[in-house]
């Protein structure tokens, strides 16, 4: 489907947004929303049923007063109605929230549902980009309640109209402007309520930055890893003051808008109060010229203060669906960024190597505005061979590979397996071609077998996780551990069973191993092991590798020493290649940086980086 979102902030814009959501996420709950109609209709008419009783009530105490007791039975019947309708108000109402209750779950699940799905979607390079943060967050906060609210908003706004529409009939019965002055105080209200909705919008904003902010310090509190680190530097208070400045500056402006919201809300109930008063004086004066029963009277007076309260809560609703579409916007803004091209039409499948990668004239940048990242990169694998990328920090090396991968497209140039272009081949196929393991691998909160099964999900041989797992050497912890392949891992349940960070990244080495793909990419991934696990590490993936193509970052330079080819990149550019021997010999930024590890190990530091 379509989707179309509106950004104007005009009563246009505010209903096709509405309209698009409806049709996304309520149209499902069809039945709930008709009875929650239903429900609501009758509860604008229970008012004018109440009103009329009441005219009849006064109306006959007044004679029972005047001593008339056969009334009584009248008097008996109408009190019976208006108990009756109490009790259908106070069921109806029950009723209706319940059904707003499940509304809102259901629609809470499919906004969800939805943002996965979504996320799922889009290039990897939509979450490299510091603007789209903001965009998540605005896009995955408290949806489902706000679509609930503007449907519950706009149907009380509809409750609220037949209600009033009531009243105007009845006090036009007796007098055309007051009805008519009842209409016109309704503009003033919805003016400034809505006046009121755009300045707590704008804020909300303007503050989300901030908020992300406050809420990443006060994070850093929760995170096991970085309390550690704020233990022994001791920077907790000043985090602490950081976070707490802000969190003040935010309360300061949200109390200011707060007091002046209030302000023009006395100044406007002032008017309308006002308004009533005058109205109810004008009452008085027809009763005067006996124009007016005790019990008309006593209606029209209940009919004017009801109104000046549903004006009140109308508007107020009305200020609701406006604020709340306007967020809104930011989820069907984020469900309309363009999605990844999955599929291009006549998708080639990822070849079976025969000769292998080819790079030309690569160069990448992070968005329009930033540096080149890549600049004018050239190079060729052969099929099988053992390449490593080296460089110093920032130099790209994780950046060519996502490029290789195809997580990012390049901003220029052609990256070629077998001649055939990445653009070309479909990207399930390419997926599957590759197997990957980042420095920055996930720690899945799940089993030991999901942790490890993920790398080939659609494999459930289990002979094959524990193959993985030994390659790792993670089977010696994992034999240990109480459930052992079935245990949970991870603090975040009860039950969870935490590790190390050198296991972690033991089974995510496995999980990358499990997958039976031409292709196996590895960006540090045993930078938090000691020199002999990574070496034994290399030596088995190469093992396993056999006639893969294996391309690897690494900063301990003595891993590379067996490599076909080295890669040596520094700010952006490929500046030297060749074997180990080669670079050596060409006495160029590879050989001082391996002079330079080398010293290092002879001075005693066993880990030496680049
Ligand atoms: P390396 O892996 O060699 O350490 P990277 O490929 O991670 O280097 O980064 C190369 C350059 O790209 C660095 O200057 C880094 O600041 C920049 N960079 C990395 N990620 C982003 C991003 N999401 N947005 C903008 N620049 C980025």
């Amino acid at each position: 489907m379509l989707l179309q979102i509106n950004k104007k902030v005009n009563i246009h814009g505010i209903l096709s947004n509405i309209k698009t959501l409806y049709q996304l996420f309520i149209k499902k709950s069809l039945k709930v929303v008709v009875f929650i109609v239903i429900f609501k209709l009758l509860l604008s008419l229970i008012p004018l049923i109440q009103l009329e009783i009441t005219k009849r009530l006064v109306n006959k105490i007044e004679i029972i007063f005047s001593d008339n007791s056969q009334e009584l039975e009248g008097v008996l019947l109408l009190l019976t109605f208006q108990l009756l309708l109490f009790f259908l108000n106070t069921s109806i109402t029950s009723l209706n929230k319940y059904n707003l209750f499940t509304l809102q779950l259901k629609t809470k699940y499919l906004i969800e549902k939805k943002y996965i799905e979504k996320s799922l979607t889009l290039p990897l390079i939509f979450f490299e980009q510091p603007k789209n943060y903001n965009l998540l967050q605005r896009a995955s906060q408290g949806q489902g309640e706000r679509l609930i609210a503007i449907i519950e908003s706009s149907l009380t706004v509809f409750q609220n109209i037949i209600t009033l529409f009531g009243y105007f009939l009845i006090l036009s019965s007796l007098s055309w402007y007051l009805s008519l002055g009842i209409v016109l105080l309704i503009i003033p209200s919805v003016i400034v309520d809505n006046k009121i909705g755009h300045w707590q919008y704008s804020q909300n904003i303007s503050q989300t930055t901030k908020d992300r902010q406050a809420s990443y310090l006060s994070g850093l509190f929760q995170d096991k890893k970085s309390i550690k680190e704020i233990i022994i530097f001791m920077v907790g208070p000043y985090l602490k003051s950081k976070w707490s400045f802000i969190i003040l500056n935010l309360m300061k402006e949200k109390t200011q808008l707060e007091r002046k919201t209030i302000l023009v809300q006395i100044l406007i109930g002032t008017i309308n109060n006002i308004c009533i008063l005058l109205a109810l004086l004008l009452l008085i004066w027809f009763g005067l010229k006996g124009q007016l029963t005790i019990g008309y009277y006593v209606a029209l007076s209940q009919a004017l203060i009801s109104s000046q309260g549903l004006i009140k809560n109308m508007s107020q609703k009305v200020s609701r669906i406006y604020s709340d579409s306007l967020f809104l916007s930011h989820l069907l803004e984020f469900l309309r960024y363009p999605e990844e091209i999955k599929e291009i039409k006549d998708s080639l499948p990822f070849p079976k190597l025969q000769t292998g990668i080819s790079v030309k004239n690569l160069y990448f940048t992070y968005s329009d505005q930033s540096q080149l990242v890549l600049k004018n990169i050239n190079f060729e694998i052969q099929k099988g061979q053992k390449v490593a990328i080296v460089g110093r920090n920032g130099s790209g090396k994780t950046t060519l590979i996502k490029c290789l991968l195809g997580l990012y497209q390049p901003t220029h140039g052609e990256i070629k397996f077998d001649n055939v272009d990445i653009k070309e081949i479909d990207k399930k196929s390419l997926r599957n071609n590759f197997s990957s393991l980042f420095q920055d691998f996930v720690c899945y909160q799940l089993t030991v077998n999901e942790n490890i099964g993920f790398g080939d999900i659609h494999n459930n041989n289990h002979t094959d996780i524990v193959e993985a797992s030994k390659i790792s050497g993670a089977n010696e912890f994992i034999e240990e551990l109480p459930k052992k392949y079935n245990t949970e891992l991870g603090r975040i349940f009860k039950q969870g069973q935490d590790l190390s960070y050198g296991q972690w990244q033991k089974l995510a080495i496995s999980r990358a191993s499990l997958k039976k793909a031409q292709i196996i990419i590895l960006d540090e991934p045993t930078a938090s092991l000691d020199p002999k696990s990574e070496i034994e590490i290399f030596n088995k993936f190469i093992e396993i590798a056999e006639d893969k193509t294996t391309i690897f970052i690494s900063h301990r330079l003595s891993s590379c020493i067996n490599a076909d080819v080295i890669l040596v990149l520094n700010n952006g550019e490929l500046i030297e290649q060749g074997s180990h021997q080669e670079l050596l010999n060409l006495n160029g930024e590879y050989a001082e940086l391996y002079k330079l590890q080398s010293n290092l190990y002879e001075k005693g530091f066993a880990t030496a980086y680049l």
